[in-house]
């Protein structure tokens, strides 16, 4: 049905087959054989939370990502909200974040009833402005809460030299930045605590829920791993106020198989963003279409290849009419969302943020993504800003 009302819509041209905006069951069809391989490990031996699977994930992730400790939970938003409950944030403390970025960064802060301190982005690289931290620090701060957004590492040597001055940690979002590197570190492994997501749509996705902490300070590890198993070490006993968030064997067998491919996966990201820049500038659309910047020493690994335009929503349904979807990471800004209206922002009071709302647009990315794909894709930008 969508496809008929695509192909009326363009008219006499021939419809090119459907684009999809990320494709995993290609993924899948690549790796199936391992998976279910793995997957019928698990089953026979019916052991279903946390145990020797996640042991050894955690072991490999720990040694991919170079961090003494790795701790597997069961969603990005828990081991953000699991960090915090480490560090012991909570009523009457802040938390510096940004508020560019998927709703969990935020929530987990409000979750532990501290308050989120709204710091503005850099609009070059979409995460947030090192320069404006110093001037959200209070007496009350508790840590600082950069994102990692789209596959691209946030500038951590300036945050961690604010960390280290005014002795506040530093809880690093990676949820979409596995692999990605600055300056020669992982991304995630360069703050006291590192968090990570395995949704499906990550990097390293699961099939379902499941999230990482990274970090190489032993008694934040030790806290972690109780406190995903409500708070106890010993059965019935319990140390702290702890919750469920363990990570289940299945996922854990099947991250292991992916593991394996990551940085394959990762390469041919980075190959089709290559390709993205070639031929956006091979038509010519390099002022109408802003490429993502990406500074030197950095590694993206492109979990979103995000350009900015004018005319958003117009190009977004000229392309959607040419079979090409497109994804907005963000439409609306978290501080002047409804569940954080009672931080009292209003418009303008972050612009870099704002602005970047109203023009970011996302294309597929996705590791199998063609050549010939890419050329239609940019050849129907190049269509629209034509007839603009
Ligand atoms: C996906 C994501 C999360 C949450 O991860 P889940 O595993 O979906 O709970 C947190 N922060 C960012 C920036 C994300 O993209």
């Amino acid at each position: 049905m969508i496809r008929r009302a695509a192909v009326e819509d363009i008219g006499d041209h021939a419809a090119p087959a459907a684009i999809p905006f990320l494709d995993l069951r290609a993924q899948f069809a690549n790796i199936r054989d391992e998976v279910l391989v793995a997957v019928t490990r698990v089953l026979e031996s019916q052991h279903f939370i946390l145990g020797p699977e996640v042991e050894a994930l955690e072991r490999e992730l720990s040694g991919y990502l170079g961090s003494q400790h790795a701790i597997a939970c069961a969603s990005g938003s828990d081991a953000l909200l699991l960090a915090l409950m480490a560090l012991g944030v909570g009523a009457g403390d802040e938390v510096i974040t940004v508020p560019f970025t998927f709703v969990a960064s935020v929530a987990c802060i409000v979750r532990v009833h501290a308050k989120p301190v709204f710091v503005d982005i850099a609009p070059g690289t979409y995460n947030i402005d090192p320069a404006q931290i110093e001037g959200a620090i209070s007496r009350h701060t508790k840590a600082i809460l950069p994102v990692h957004l789209f596959g691209l590492s946030a500038d951590m040597d300036p945050i961690m030299d604010i960390g280290k001055r005014y002795g506040i940690p530093v809880i690093e979002d990676a949820a979409q930045a596995i692999g990605s590197r600055y300056r020669d570190r992982m991304a995630g492994t360069i703050g006291n605590l590192g968090c990570f997501s395995f949704f499906p749509s990550k990097n390293l996705g699961g099939a379902g829920d499941g999230g990482l902490l990274t970090t190489n300070d032993s008694e934040l590890a030790d806290k972690l791993r109780i406190l995903r198993v409500h708070g106890s070490r010993k059965k019935y006993e319990y140390e702290l106020l702890g919750i469920n968030s363990r990570l289940d064997a299945l996922q854990a067998a099947i991250l292991r198989v992916k593991l394996q491919h990551l940085e394959e996966w990762t390469q041919a990201r980075q190959r089709n963003a290559g390709r993205y820049y070639e031929l956006f500038n091979e038509y010519g659309l390099e002022e109408q279409v802003r490429l993502p910047r990406v500074p030197s020493g950095y590694w993206h690994v492109y979990n979103q290849f995000v350009v900015r335009v004018d005319h958003r929503e117009a190009l977004r349904d000229h392309l959607k009419r040419a079979g090409i979807p497109t994804e907005v990471y963000y439409p609306q800004a978290l501080h002047l969302q409804p569940a954080f209206s009672y931080l009292g922002h209003k418009g303008g009071d972050l612009p870099h943020t704002e602005l970047a709302c109203r023009q970011v647009v996302a294309l597929p990315i996705f590791p199998e993504l063609s050549g010939e794909q890419q050329r239609h894709i940019v050849e129907m930008i190049a269509d629209f800003f034509e007839e603009k």
